[in-house]
């Protein structure tokens, strides 16, 4: 969690993984390189601590996975529209699914709640997304996974730090089988090894710090852990859906601009419904799929629900499954179902074009972050386009 996302639940929408550092050597990988390399790596995983005894048990017959590397290269080829996104992800089995998952675990999850100050349908969204409510917990094991990713360098000094912290995992017995998703998050909730140092606790008292077995408990009390230590506020919505009115300044949605509900309502902005807001301090107004999909007015607990995963539709998609779990309703709005996501090469392409126009993006990384996002509304406005900042097909065909 917090870097490898959607765990083996939903796959994932963004991934978190440090970008790889430039020019950096990147070795065509073999079993007998990954030999070589744990060989080299004993000494300074020694010096960190990590018992001999328990390295050499850990890491003999480590396997190189060309696998987790293929992945690992290909991971931000294919991006998801949010509403592709949520569909799978906040499903009506993923609903329904998750109220028996609750109802399994009602004592076990009130007690966290009471504990943490984090409801219990919000650790259970992120159960249910992380690994459809610990259903798949992901089957490749982590120490092989972290070992080639260390090995094979693109990150090499991000994965051998994850690779000391899980076997530091291994070494105080907190694991039984060590198993997890391609990139090393692991367990009911996908915590990386170095997140379960930093939040991990054992909510059962006995002694280990285990998101890995069957029982729950210790993995959704860590969750809880986790988003208090960002700053949960028990009982502050995530965000609600809005509308907004006849020609709203589109300037306003963005995560930067943040105004009091008072404001909001005075610039006509409603609840989907048509309601009055419902006022849990200053928020911000986001659209995540432009101008012609739905609208939300957002609160802190959504930078909160960041720190698991920065993509807008991953926490948007732990909030409306929460609030569905919790009895409220479903997004009302619907999406511009009839664009499709675009490729990496598009999305260079497109802050390529916008840097050539004059707008600049940040850099041409396929990342579609706030610089990109604002140099599309510059170009949009500039176009007499509805400035949504939206990087849409049509944005591209403009530019092209
Ligand atoms: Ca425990």
């Amino acid at each position: 969690m917090a870097f490898a996302i959607g765990g083996a639940g939903v796959g994932s929408a963004q991934t978190l993984l440090p970008d790889p550092v430039e020019g950096r050597e990147v070795k065509m990988g073999s079993q007998a390189g990954l030999d070589a390399w744990v060989k080299d790596f004993r000494s300074r995983a020694l010096e960190a601590g990590i018992p001999a005894a328990t390295f050499d048990a850990a890491m003999r017959g480590v396997e190189f996975n060309p696998k987790v590397v293929e992945r690992d290269r290909n991971q931000n080829e294919f991006s998801k529209t949010i509403w592709d996104y949520l569909d799978t992800a906040v499903s009506e089995d993923r609903v329904a699914l998750g109220l028996q998952a609750i109802a399994r675990n009602r004592n076990l999850l009130e007690r966290i709640e009471a504990d943490y100050g984090v409801e219990k349908e919000v650790i259970a969204a992120v159960w249910g997304l992380e690994s459809a409510y610990g259903t798949f917990r992901g089957d490749l094991p982590v120490l092989g996974s972290l070992a080639t990713l260390a090995y094979e360098g693109r990150r090499g000094a991000f994965f051998e730090t994850e690779l000391i912290a899980a076997l530091r995992i291994v070494a105080g017995g907190h694991v039984a089988r060590f198993t997890g998703s391609w990139a090393g998050a692991s367990g009911h909730t996908q915590f990386m090894p170095s997140s379960w140092e930093k939040f991990a606790v054992d909510f059962d008292g006995d002694g280990k710090k285990d998101l890995w077995s069957d029982d729950p408990g210790d993995a959704l009390a860590s969750t809880a852990n986790y988003l208090r230590y960002w700053g949960w506020v028990k009982g502050q919505p995530w965000g609600v859906e809005v509308t907004l009115p006849e020609g709203f300044d589109y300037d306003q949605t963005t995560e930067r601009v943040v105004k009091p509900v008072a404001d909001w309502q005075a610039l006509g902005v409603r609840t989907a419904t048509g309601a009055d807001l419902p006022d849990h301090g200053p928020g911000s107004i986001l659209l995540p799929g432009g101008h012609r999909g739905a609208a939300f007015l957002i609160w802190p607990n959504f930078q909160v629900i960041e720190k698991y995963n920065t993509a807008d539709a991953y926490v948007v998609a732990i909030g409306s499954l929460s609030d569905r779990m919790a009895g409220g309703p479903a997004i009302r709005s619907g999406w511009p179902r009839d664009l499709r996501a675009l490729t990496l090469a598009e999305r260079r392409e497109l802050q390529e074009l916008l840097g050539r126009a004059g707008f600049d993006p940040g850099g041409v990384d396929g990342r579609m972050g706030p610089k990109t996002v604002a140099a599309v509304k510059a170009f949009q406005k500039a176009r007499g386009l509805v400035p949504d900042g939206y990087p849409s097909l049509e944005v591209l065909d403009r530019l092209r």
